[in-house]
């Protein structure tokens, strides 16, 4: 950025001049450079990566930080599974397709995602007292990615002009606010910002994970405490036959406690190979979290042979597990779907006009859970920064 373009966003900042040290770019771990940055985003997630791209489109400078050796958080997915890639987290598109511009923002970028929805005839299983009902699927609004993931959608249109932003394996354990500036310490390092956006799994800030100086206020450590972030797994297991519907549902009492599915991860792949996945969350999840690998795969097995007439053993190839409750730097999957809106709109809430929230459980409170929501988060995030919010 020039002196000329940095006087701009410095207004719409409230930076003061004395306060801007050069910013060379140069951010990988080893040797980066010690200046101060406008804005500090820690994790690179869904809503860290798109606090990024949206402050690069305006010039501003800034970091993220990022805990682990990678980007994506909980849109991680696997390629090596089977011949299309696998969404360990994240899978479905919820939302209408229009997303995908909304979140690369810029008209002169033709965005092509091949999704594809569900059919009113798929078939749809129900097990509901040790009875498997079939049915048709009928109104699904759930789209598929084809041949990709949310994470490939970030990778191929958001990560690229940030890449060179990130700082990979450095876990924030500290942010100081009481100065003018703000502190953030990893093990290695003390950085500082005018502003930071904390885009840490939430299941994280319950735990510890990051200490703030002066502590955070109490309306905001009553929220953390009482939110409910669900626990969470996703299993695929490759069979020799598709002996299971499109999608088939537990039914689970209440109906508040989580969610419990199986579903064809194939569905709409360009590919023969057939793939079961399991997703559950919640208080149901926790049959399967905690489990070794080798008593998860024998539950599993015995599980589908009940629903489905002993097919699932003779025709068992191989699977995977991604236990996102055990996962160092995430802890569980998401905010409970029925949290008190208020709880997530007190998430949300900035503290002092430093630091910034965002993320999947750091929304308006109009929804939460998943990438479209976390990245509407960052954006609305943004535009506080940047001051252009009419709220
Ligand atoms: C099993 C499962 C299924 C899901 N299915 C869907 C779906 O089908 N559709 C959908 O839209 N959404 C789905 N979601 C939700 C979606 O994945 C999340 O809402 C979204 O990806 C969260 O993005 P985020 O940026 O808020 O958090 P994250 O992706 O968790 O990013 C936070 C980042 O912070 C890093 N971090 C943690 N601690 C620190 C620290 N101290 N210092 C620095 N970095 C740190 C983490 O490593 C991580 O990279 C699913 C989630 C799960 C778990």
């Amino acid at each position: 950025m020039t002196r000329k373009e940095f006087l701009k966003v410095a207004s719409v900042l409230g930076i003061q001049l004395s306060a801007f040290p050069t910013f060379s770019g140069h951010l990988s771990k080893a040797g980066h450079c010690n200046s101060s940055d406008q804005v500090i985003i820690i994790g690179a997630g869904a809503a860290g990566l798109s606090a990024g791209y949206l402050l690069d489109q305006q010039d501003i400078d800034f970091r993220i930080l990022e805990a682990t050796s990678g980007y994506g958080g909980r849109m991680k997915k696997t390629d090596n599974f089977t011949d299309f890639p696998i969404p360990l987290g994240a899978e479905w598109l919820t939302v209408n397709t229009s997303i995908f511009d909304e979140i690369v923002n810029d008209q002169a970028v033709s965005v092509n995602v091949d999704t594809i929805g569900y059919n009113q005839n798929d078939d749809y299983g129900l097990w509901e007292n040790g009875k498997l009902l079939l049915s048709d699927l009928g109104s699904f609004n759930y789209r598929k990615f084809v041949g990709g993931t949310w994470f490939d959608f970030f990778n191929e249109y958001i990560v690229p002009p940030i890449s060179k932003n990130i700082v990979y394996d450095s876990a924030v354990h500290a942010v100081d606010y009481a100065g003018r500036k703000v502190v953030v310490k990893t093990e290695d390092e003390e950085y500082t910002a005018d502003k930071i956006i904390v885009t840490v799994p939430l299941k994280m800030i319950q735990n510890g994970a990051v200490d703030f100086t002066p502590p955070l206020p109490k309306s905001k450590l009553r929220a953390i405490s009482n939110a409910v972030v669900w626990d969470g797994i996703k299993v695929f297991l490759e069979f020799s036959e598709r002996f299971y519907p499109a999608y088939t549902d537990f039914t689970i009492t209440p109906e508040t406690a989580g969610q419990v599915s199986y579903f064809d991860a194939a569905y709409g792949q360009a590919t023969n190979k057939k793939i079961l996945g399991l997703f559950a969350v919640g208080e149901p999840a926790k049959n399967y979290t905690s489990l070794s690998n080798d008593d998860l795969k024998s539950y599993i097995l015995e599980e589908l042979d009940e629903i489905f007439s002993n097919q699932a053993t003779p025709n068992y190839i191989d699977h995977i597990v991604q236990n996102w409750s055990e996962e160092p730097y995430i802890k569980g999957a998401y905010l409970n779907d029925h949290e008190d809106w208020r709880i997530v709109r007190t998430l949300f809430k900035p503290v002092a006009d430093k630091i910034y929230f965002a993320g999947e459980a750091y929304t308006s409170g109009d929804d939460w859970g998943s990438v479209h929501t976390a990245v509407q988060a960052a954006r609305e995030t943004v535009d506080k920064i940047t001051n252009r919010a009419n709220n």
